[in-house]
Parts: C-alpha cells; sequence; structure tokens
C-alpha cells in the first residue's frame, strides 16, 4: 500500500485544532499564551495548530490590534482571531429513512451535500458509518477535508434528555433508546458535536434560513412519522428542564381510541401521522386496494385540488390545529410553520389548522398567530442543524 501524499492528521492534531476553535470562537481574539492558559495545551502545541489554521486562512494573527503587553517584554502580545466568515460547517439531518450530510459556510449556503435513504430507527450503527461516508461525500464535492471543519451538529428524529444526551423511551429511534449520539458521533468524527431533536433543529432552521423570518415567538411542528414541536419563545429555543419539550404528538385528542406506541390511547401521532393519513389518501384514491395493498399516492402537494384527498388532508389539519388551539392559549406565538412529510400538503392543512385554531383559540391570540407551511420543504431540519454547527463554529 502506497503512502497518501498527504498523510491524514492524527486524531490527537484535529483534537488540539477543534480546542483552539472552541476556545476562539468562545473568546473572540487571544493572543498564543492566553489560549494556552485557557485550554491547558502546552505552548508549543499551541504554536503548531496557530501555525495550521493560519495556513488554512481560519485565524487570522495581528499584532497591532491586541490588548494588553505581553508581561516584561515592552510590546503587544499577537493577537489570533477567529476568521468567521471562513469558517466551515457540517451539518446532519437524520430522519426516519433518510440520512443526509451536508457542508456550508457561516453564511448557510451549502457548498457540498450527500444522501442516503436507509433505516436510521433500526440499524443505529450502520447509520453512524453511513454518517462518515455520507460526510466524506459532502465534503469531496465541496472540495474541503475533514480537517477544514469548524464545528458539526446534528437533528436526530428521537426524544432526547439534555442532562443525559440519551435517547428516552417512547422514541420513533427504538434501536437509540439509550444511546448518547452525540457521543457516538464525537468518536466517529474525533471531535465535539452538537445534537438536537429535529423539530428544535427545524424551528432554528426557520428562523435563519425560512419562513421563520424576524419572529421571536414561534412554533415549528415537524409532522411526520411522529409530530414534535420545536418551540421559539422570546427568540430562544425552549427546550424544557430535561430537552423533552414539544411533545405535542402524545397529547391526547378526545374520542378517540387508537393505542400510541407511547401505550396511550388517542394521542395525535396515533391519528395523523404521515402513515395514517397515507393509508385514508389510500383509501379514498384507490378504493378497490385490498387492505394493506400498497398504493402509489402522488406528492402530497399535488392533491389539493383533489376533493377527496383535500378532504383527508383538511381533517388531518383540523386535528392538528384542535391541538395546537391549546398551545397557542398558551403560548400566544406569531407564527406556527408546518414541515415535514405532512406540511408538503399546503394549502388544504393549513386551511384546516387555521379553522381549528379560530374555533377552539381565544380569538385575541387566534388572530395574533399566523400559520404557514415550511418555506425549505423537507430541508427546514438540515438547515437548523447547520444553523446550530454556525453557532458552535462562531460562539453564537
Ligand atoms: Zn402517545
Amino acid at each position: 500500500m502506497t503512502a497518501p501524499a498527504v498523510p491524514a492528521p492524527s486524531a490527537r492534531r484535529l483534537r488540539t485544532r477543534a480546542t483552539l476553535l472552541a476556545v476562539l470562537g468562545e473568546h473572540g481574539t487571544l493572543s498564543r499564551a492566553e489560549i494556552s492558559r485557557l485550554t491547558g495545551l502546552s505552548r508549543s502545541a499551541v504554536s503548531s495548530a496557530v501555525t495550521d489554521l493560519l495556513d488554512e486562512g481560519l485565524v487570522s494573527e495581528d499584532a497591532t490590534t491586541t490588548g494588553p503587553p505581553a508581561a516584561g517584554r515592552g510590546r503587544r502580545a499577537a493577537a489570533v482571531s477567529l476568521r468567521r466568515a471562513h469558517a466551515l460547517v457540517l451539518a446532519f439531518d437524520f430522519g426516519h429513512t433518510h440520512l443526509t450530510a451536508a457542508v456550508a459556510d457561516t453564511s448557510g449556503t451549502v457548498l457540498g451535500e450527500a444522501t442516503a435513504h436507509l433505516d436510521v430507527d433500526n440499524h443505529p450503527r450502520e447509520v453512524l458509518q453511513a454518517a462518515e461516508t455520507l460526510a466524506g461525500q459532502a465534503l469531496d464535492a465541496a472540495g474541503h477535508r475533514l480537517d477544514g471543519i469548524t464545528a458539526i451538529a446534528a437533528g436526530i428524529p428521537g426524544a432526547l434528555d439534555t442532562r443525559t444526551n440519551v435517547v428516552r423511551a417512547p422514541s420513533t429511534l427504538s434501536q437509540w433508546i439509550g444511546m448518547d449520539p452525540a457521543a457516538e458521533l464525537g468518536r466517529v468524527f474525533g471531535r465535539p458535536v452538537t445534537v438536537g431533536n429535529d423539530a428544535e433543529m427545524g424551528a432554528r432552521g426557520e428562523r435563519a434560513h425560512g419562513a421563520g423570518g424576524t419572529v421571536n415567538d414561534l412554533i415549528y411542528v415537524k409532522a411526520s412519522t411522529g409530530i414534535g414541536a420545536g418551540l421559539l419563545l422570546d427568540g430562544r429555543l425552549y427546550r424544557g428542564a430535561s430537552g423533552i419539550s414539544g411533545e405535542i404528538g402524545h397529547i391526547q385528542l378526545p374520542d378517540t381510541g387508537t393505542w400510541c406506541r407511547c401505550g396511550n390511547r388517542g394521542c395525535l401521532e396515533s391519528v395523523v401521522s404521515i402513515t395514517e393519513v397515507r393509508r385514508r389518501l389510500a383509501h379514498v384514491l384507490a378504493p378497490g386496494a385490498r387492505p394493506g395493498e400498497h398504493v402509489d399516492l402522488p406528492p402530497l402537494d399535488r392533491l389539493a385540488d383533489v376533493p377527496a384527498a383535500a378532504r383527508v388532508i383538511g381533517e388531518a389539519g383540523r386535528t392538528i390545529g384542535r391541538v395546537l388551539a391549546d398551545l397557542v392559549n398558551c403560548l400566544n406565538p406569531a407564527a406556527i410553520v408546518i414541515g415535514g412529510e405532512l406540511g408538503q400538503a399546503g394549502a388544504p392543512l393549513v386551511h384546516g389548522i387555521r379553522e381549528s385554531v379560530d374555533r377552539y383559540a381565544q380569538p385575541a391570540v387566534a388572530e395574533a398567530v399566523d400559520i404557514r407551511t415550511s418555506r425549505l420543504g423537507l430541508r427546514s431540519e438540515l438547515y437548523g442543524a447547520i444553523d446550530a454547527a454556525v453557532a458552535a463554529a462562531v460562539g453564537g
């Protein structure tokens, strides 16, 4: 086997590099001595890492604009700063049946991307390996290498306990329960990885790059296999005491008896998950099909003009709206953004939700809330992970 022309950096060097980028992201501008003191790294390790980062154009070093003079030397210490506009991030969107990796710059522009369709819920180990492969493909597409990445973030479709970082039950990620995805991904990439719930990432994505605009009180609803909400309140993500806020899929509806995977009956997502809505659409669009027979359905965004289908979608909207009306009464949001696969159904879904919110929420709060579908389509979560990685890269 011949040696590669450019040897891969050692894991220790990558860790040192990530530590430096993190401390510069947090503190802005620092002298080499300050970096050494704050990180506990030796002066020579700091010096060699700063040289690498200068070569890559990720930091700048300026002797004229820095702070206190170096003790006893009668001159100012050179200051190292992160060149924020030049930082690159790696982001992952874990869905139930797909995984996407993207390389982006700090403005959120995607420079390279790769997706694989796979059973995320049931094969966590294979999925973590796929993350590494897809990251490599996205980096190749972007023309960069992993050691040029400043920060990594991922959104996962499961209940993530922020006290322990582990996936909690009940979760659609049944084989991930008890796993710590941030630690697992950290091992794969040899550096810290920020991990968040997918609905939280969706809220971030829509706020930063989509339909959220400058709204400070926003509920993002990911309506897919499960139904979860990302809550942006007063301009900040609200995760709750243990990180599991927004599980609106397990709010009970009156007069329904469907068993939910959580063990209760009548939970919202047991009635209007994308699987249930597709089953009903198959029933009205292919009435001759046998129960359980696979029916090819058109994409949801093409069904607004098909009256029977629009009626099914509108009914799903009214059901979701019944639960959202209570949330609107409680939180008085300015906007609700509906994403996920069901969100792609567009106008009939939004009209259904609007009807229930107007019917069940107090008029003053109902009229204050704008209800719309996600502008980023199925990419809200990916853009949210990019936003989280950029925040980690630049200390935001
Ligand atoms: Zn439930």
